[in-house]
């Protein structure tokens, strides 16, 4: 069964990827709201009701805004660690299904595989999502990327990866001190120059489609985002394809 996603909005006004692997599907957070979630799907020809989970990367408001409302207007659970779960707000009468860093579940006939990484919230995951052979990775909320990271994320074929800012527009911007340091820090979230500097650690021949992820509307603009992504791409020799993803907009249906 092939799988195919589709990243109906990405930055820090709401985030959500559709996952499919024949006519069931997960969602990857719920950060818009539960009308616009259902829009967008329509627009893009994607039922809702093959959706049986929503998986929450992190509690921060723009990967769960959604969640209370579309887990009970569709009827489904959501995934996520104890500590997500304790603490996201606005869950009322949500079915939690637990998830832990490191062990693999199945839902939706797709292989879900969370993993740690580095960000201010209570127990933040990327994840791996495979079905019939092929692995979507996704990491958009992290400030470092580590050896757990590159390890989980090596040998997919398709990547959302953030690259949240550009060092120098964050550096000039109109940010507070303390705002920018939290970008740039550890825990906060990745430049195009880290975000392009992964990606070179994980091109492989397998790779088809890459999206760069959670792009800052202040401190980065997408034909930069593109022009670093692009750069390590071609210096690797890869021909997967790249899209920026948008915040207003929902990207392409990508198969793999
Ligand atoms: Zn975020
Ligand atoms: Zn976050």
């Amino acid at each position: 069964m092939p799988l195919t996603f589709c990243t109906l909005a990405s930055g820090s006004k709401g985030n959500c990827i559709y996952v499919s692997a024949g006519d069931q599907a997960v969602l990857i957070d719920c950060g818009l709201s539960a009308k616009q979630t259902l829009l967008r799907l329509e627009a893009k020809g994607l039922s809702p009701h093959s959706i049986k989970a929503i998986i929450i990367t992190h509690e921060h408001s723009d990967h769960v805004r959604g969640v209370r409302v579309l887990s009970k207007r569709l009827r489904i659970p959501a995934l996520a660690t104890g500590a997500t779960w304790a603490a996201t707000k606005d869950k009322d009468a949500v079915r939690h299904v637990p998830m832990s860093a490191g062990r693999a579940l199945e839902m939706a006939g797709i292989k879900v595989h969370p993993f740690s990484v580095s960000h201010d919230a209570a127990d933040p995951v990327g994840l791996v999502l495979t079905a019939g052979g092929v692995s979507l990775g996704v990491a958009t909320d992290l400030g470092a990327p580590t050896r757990l990271v590159r390890h989980h994320l090596a040998g997919c074929a398709a990547l959302v990866l953030e690259h949240n800012h550009d060092a120098t527009m964050l550096a000039e911007g109109s940010y507070p001190p303390w705002l920018k340091q939290r970008v740039r820090s550890a825990h906060g979230h990745l430049s195009n120059d880290q975000g392009a500097e992964l990606l070179a650690e994980l091109v492989h021949q397998g790779l088809k489609q890459v999206v760069l992820a959670h792009l800052s509307e202040q401190n980065n603009r997408p034909d930069l985002a593109r022009d670093a992504a692009q750069n390590c791409l071609s210096g690797c020799g890869s021909d997967a394809d790249l899209w920026v993803a948008s915040q207003e907009q929902p990207s392409d249906v990508f198969t793999l």
